[in-house]
């Protein structure tokens, strides 16, 4: 299995040059282009990986599943999506048109950042520090590292270059969509997109959501099934931005992408993957880390879409 991960690996690698790494943040622009990390985590607790699975990365949008399964399991569907749609949309991850548009005041689902944010803000705590502090406890649990941790560098880089978030979340503001103090919700916005993890950190993570809520390594019940099952289904729609459908066709696995490169893939009642390679492509994605998924998906038989 090791060696069929580094081959899948070593092929895909030299496409990195098809794709950037993210500088709109300017600090991503520091990771290394051609870094390739794959691990995978079964249900059962077994695990591989293969190539620079020790590359550590800020997850991006994928912490946009932990904020949410942390509101699904502290408010409730009702709540969460009378505020927040579940549809993909065809829109960049950022796009901030659709919400004047035709579905007045509601953003598309809560994997694109409008979204995202509006859900943050949601969640029931007074401020950034213990909005935070919550997130990163669900991170830690769901990843079984306790080491997990924010990369401050990265988090400074976001929040004094992040117009369009800000615009995005004063605009939800002004239709009411956003709850709170703007500038408190986005500090956790910022904080938990620049959680830094390695691949095989996210690989559990994802073998407990495949596994309905149960960590498989800790032995640990982290959430319910049924908001797994929610997190999952919003993965196979929109985790992977305007690319969802593309994807779904070449990979067909639920899964979400960040811009430090990294993207996570769900194996309902299978397995967990995680791959990071910070070159992306125009929508955000990792160019490599697609290869891989396509590729292993085709190996192992895992699509499910
Ligand atoms: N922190 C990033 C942003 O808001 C997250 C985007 C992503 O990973 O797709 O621009």
């Amino acid at each position: 299995m090791d060696e069929m991960l580094a081959a899948i690996v070593e092929n895909a690698r030299p496409r990195h040059g098809n794709g950037a790494v993210a500088t709109y943040i300017p600090e991503l622009g520091k990771a290394r282009a051609d870094a390739l990390g794959i691990a995978i985590v079964t249900v059962e607790g077994d695990s591989y990986d293969a190539g620079d699975s020790d590359y550590p990365f800020s997850i991006q949008s994928i912490s946009k599943l932990v904020s949410l399964a942390l509101a699904l399991t502290e408010l409730g569907e009702e709540q969460v999506f009378s505020r927040v749609g579940v549809d993909p949309t065809p829109d960049p991850f950022n796009s901030i048109m659709r919400l004047e548009m035709d579905r007045i005041n509601r953003p598309y689902n809560p994997l694109v950042n409008a979204g995202a944010i509006a859900v943050i803000s949601f969640l029931p705590y007074r401020e950034s520090a213990a909005r935070t502090s919550a997130v990163l406890d669900l991170a830690r649990k769901l990843t079984g590292n306790n080491a997990l941790a924010v990369n401050e560098a990265i988090y400074l880089s976001e929040r004094t270059t992040s117009d369009r978030n800000r615009a995005l979340a004063y605009f939800m503001r002004s239709t009411s969509i956003l709850d709170g103090d703007v500038e408190d919700v986005l500090d956790t916005y910022f904080r938990q997109c620049s959680i830094e993890a390695t691949v095989k950190d996210l690989a559990i993570m994802g073998a407990t959501l495949a596994a309905g809520g149960i960590n498989p390594v800790s032995g640990e019940r982290v959430l319910s099934s049924r908001v797994c099952r929610v997190v999952r289904a919003l993965m196979a729609t929109c985790g992977m931005y305007d690319g969802s459908g593309e994807f779904a066709i070449r990979v067909g696995i639920p899964a979400k992408s960040g811009v430090g490169g990294g993207i996570l893939a769900v194996v309902p009642r299978r397995m967990g993957i995680a791959v990071c390679g910070p070159a992306l492509d125009a929508k955000g994605n990792s160019i490599c880390g697609m290869q891989v998924l396509e590729e292993l998906s085709r190996e192992m038989r895992l699509r499910v879409l």
